[in-house]
């Protein structure tokens, strides 16, 4: 079949690899249809982790079932389907309490399994033609009669809507609070949709790229461009000094400052001194135990103010099938993020505009099927 497979650092390409096919009885075979480049597959992509050459990469993926093995039950070849990013057994303590990001079976002491990726077993990803799905009956989220006609909504699923919607669970919202996120990438934007949908009063995008700003003012966010200025200042301009109620990291340990130097502390700090004393701040950027582990964490202002913090990666299944729910009735339209549609084939070009945060290349949706 044909994938996008890591070959070094910013080289990717498009090649033939041996097909996908059912390996174990609880395994489901899927056709992907539409498959995203995440900000996640960036870290691999720059060469920042131990990302092996000649592996698949893509763990946002949607497809139809083509075959499944013979210990599944409850998924039909034909449905439509979308996988989230984490790869979790169904039956572990955490999974049980629907902690799936942390599955302790597929990949224990470590933050889960997931498709094509560094340091979270060995799965390949899915962009590519086929998709291998472990456990397929409890990692398979099916979908409606519309998958086809809402595709670009529902790939969303797959982990950037739900990343976003924990992001705000995280830092423990509740309607009527104000929101600052920062970072307006597709994790930032999708985090300041969902507290919009949860009944945020205000919220705020901190980021610098003015076209993802634009989508962030698109939204109803107010849009907080730090190279004019001081992002904690304006957060307390806006909320008459007292600082946000909820705060939301979606940027991680890649923060850079106007400079462009790498500043890998430098959101949770700001988060801390722009959100309320004993407000919450939710991370869901990444910070790698690998790379760089410790940070200088502003611990002081952090404690003073009585704060809290939730980190980790987000459980997708605990949101995905409300998320679902939302897109069909109409009420959320997360693909307002998608900026590219690309065929399989041009997959290294959407990584590479992707990865320079080229103007208009918000979040690419690759096509395998044409
Ligand atoms: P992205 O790189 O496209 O977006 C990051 C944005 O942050 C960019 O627009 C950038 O301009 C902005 N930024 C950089 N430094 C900043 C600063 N100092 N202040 C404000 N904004 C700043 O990536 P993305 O796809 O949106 O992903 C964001 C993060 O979320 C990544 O670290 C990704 O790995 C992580 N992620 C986590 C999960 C999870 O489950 N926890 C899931 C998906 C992605
Ligand atoms: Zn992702």
């Amino acid at each position: 079949m044909q994938a996008l497979v890591y070959n070094g650092a910013r080289d990717v390409i498009v090649t033939e690899v041996p097909d996908a096919r059912i390996e174990r009885p609880t395994d489901v075979l899927i056709r992907v249809t539409s498959t995203n480049i995440c900000g996640s597959d960036l870290h691999m992509y720059e060469g920042r982790t131990t990302m092996e050459p000649g592996r698949v990469l893509g763990h946002e993926n949607l497809g139809e079932v083509i075959e499944i093995g013979s210990a599944v039950d409850r998924v039909r070849v034909g449905d439509m389907v979308c996988m989230p990013f984490n790869i979790s057994c169904g039956h572990c303590k955490n999974c049980e309490a629907g902690l799936t990001a942390f599955c302790l079976t597929l990949n224990p002491g470590t933050a889960g399994a997931a498709y094509g990726y560094a340091g979270m077993g060995p799965y390949e990803g899915g962009q590519a033609e086929f998709l291998r799905v472990p456990y397929g009956d409890f990692n398979c989220l099916r979908l409606p009669r519309d998958a086809r006609e809402k595709e670009n909504d529902y790939v969303m699923l797959s982990d950037i809507f739900p990343t976003g919607w924990h992001c705000t669970e995280l830092a423990g919202m509740r309607p009527g609070e104000s929101v600052v996120v920062y970072g307006a990438g597709p994790v930032g934007l999708m985090a300041a949709y969902s507290a919009m949908l949860r009944g945020a009063s205000k919220v705020m995008v901190v980021d610098r790229h003015p076209d993802r700003l634009r989508l962030a003012e698109q939204i109803g966010a107010i849009p907080i461009d730090d190279t004019k200025g001081s992002p904690v200042e304006q957060v307390l301009d806006l909320t008459a000094g007292e600082g946000a109620d909820r705060g939301c990291e979606c940027v991680g340990y890649q923060a850079h400052d106007a400079q462009g130097r790498e500043q890998p502390a430098m959101t949770l700090n700001n988060l801390i001194r722009c959100v309320r004393p004993t407000g919450g701040i939710g991370v869901v950027g990444l910070f790698t135990p690998e790379d760089p582990g410790e940070i200088p964490f502003d611990m002081g202002t952090f404690w003073n103010k009585g704060q809290k913090m939730g980190t980790g990666q987000a459980n997708v299944k605990a949101y995905n099938r409300q998320l679902r729910n939302l897109i069909h009735t109409g009420r959320a339209k997360p693909s307002f993020v998608i900026s590219h549609e690309l065929p399989l084939a041009q997959a290294p070009e959407g990584y590479e505009h992707f990865d320079a945060r080229d103007e208009g290349w918000t979040k690419v949706v690759l096509h395998p099927d044409g």
